[in-house]
């Protein structure tokens, strides 16, 4: 009886637990304290962004990141049906619409093609969700956003390291965010981060995170008093999780180097089996240089991808198909307008499929789930 593998397990570094000894006894355990400061001044080499805000999730610096535009009831922002729930909540959290573009089949990222005819006078923005990391058209989505006057903002929860054309994902929007959560290469748990690309909006930034008080200022001593100057709430991460996620990011590059050994060897290993069952296989396009946070196929119809993931399940791996589209969802009826067609949202909602890949995975677990998948026969 072997034991199942599964699609995601967490991993801790040496030296997590001790860290979080470290967060607890030394009197701040609340956000902003010595652990914060840590991992923000990891995350700050990484970026060279005007400032880096840690969030209990990337959920919240999603809804930071939409309140930061001040967006007029019924202002629009653009938005792939193919992401998670968070991105688009944020925009009717925010009290805008978000309006539902396709994607396109080879990044399962916006098609860019598509952004502008689905453009009105009401448009404020652009979100581009950078899909498995993977982005090469976000430099041309930016020109996009310069050209019409809208702001560009990255979903770059998959993304953590990874760049186009030697632009880094993450600071190319004015306001980007990160997750940490459990299920990404870099956690805490539940974590995530804004990433702030425009200086003038770090202020306001601050304070909405702050319950709407100047407080990050008075604990800079800019003042010598903090009040309450504006909306906020309360969107700080715990020292004691920032604690593990500093030691996260100190294991950066060991951790992405596991992870590069898992994709490698599937991509090699499974290359002509994908090819000769009409399978896509996820590609990386020369430009990109990619986090190696996913492995996916897309299968050729939706029954072939339920036999292949119990096919898996059978041989105790557990494989995972991915969002399914917001555009026709209960609340992206109910909130959002749908601005193309979504043949390939459709389809990657239908098709694709993820293989397990998570930090620790031994060569025995990947040879499994290798000749797993090519004992599956598409025809
Ligand atoms: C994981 C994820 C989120 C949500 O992250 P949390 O930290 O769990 O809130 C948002 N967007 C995308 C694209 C994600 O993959």
């Amino acid at each position: 009886m072997t034991e199942t593998i599964p699609f995601n397990k967490p991993f801790h570094p040496p030296g997590t637990g001790d860290r979080v000894e470290v967060a607890l006894s030394s009197g701040h355990t609340a956000g902003d304290g010595p652990q914060t400061h840590r991992a923000v001044s990891i995350l700050n080499a990484m970026f060279e962004a005007a400032g880096i805000l840690l969030t209990p999730s990337c959920t919240h610096a999603l809804e930071m990141a939409v309140r930061l535009l001040n967006p007029a009831p019924g202002s629009e922002i653009i938005v792939p049906s193919y992401t998670f729930t968070s991105t688009a909540n944020a925009i009717v959290l925010a009290g805008a619409v978000p309006v539902f573009v396709d994607i396109e089949p080879e990044t399962q990222n916006l098609d860019f093609r598509l952004v502008e005819a689905a453009i009105t006078d009401r448009t404020i923005a652009v979100f581009c969700i950078n899909y498995a990391g993977i982005a090469p058209d976000i430099l041309t989505l930016k020109e996009i956003c310069d050209r019409r006057g809208l702001v560009l903002l990255e979903d770059n929860a998959h993304g953590l390291g990874a760049s186009t054309r030697g632009r880094r994902l993450g600071s190319i929007g004015r306001l980007a965010t990160q997750s940490f959560h459990e299920t990404k290469n870099i956690q805490c748990g539940e974590g995530g981060c804004l990433v702030v690309n425009d200086e003038s909006l770090m202020e306001a930034a601050e304070i909405l995170r702050e319950k709407g008080t100047n407080r990050s200022r008075f604990f800079r001593g800019q003042v010598d008093k903090y009040t309450w100057v504006s909306e906020g709430s309360s969107w700080l991460l715990a020292d004691t999780l920032a604690a593990v996620l500093s030691v996260q990011l100190e294991y950066f590059d060991a951790i992405q180097a596991e992870r590069k050994r898992v994709w490698e060897t599937y991509r090699s290993d499974l290359q002509d089996w994908a090819h000769s069952n009409d399978v896509q296989i996820m590609t990386v396009p020369l430009e990109s240089v990619q986090p190696y946070h996913m492995f996916y196929l897309v299968m050729p119809t939706l029954v072939l991808r339920t036999d292949f993931i119990a096919h898996l399940r059978q041989r105790e791996i557990s494989a995972a198909f991915h969002y399914q589209p917001l555009h026709s969802s209960n609340a992206g009826l109910r909130f959002g307008r749908v601005a193309s067609d979504m043949i390939n949202t459709l389809r990657a909602a239908d098709q694709l499929v993820r293989l397990p890949l998570w930090t620790g995975m031994t060569d025995d677990q990947i040879g499994r789930i290798v000749a797993a998948v090519r004992s599956f026969k598409v025809s």
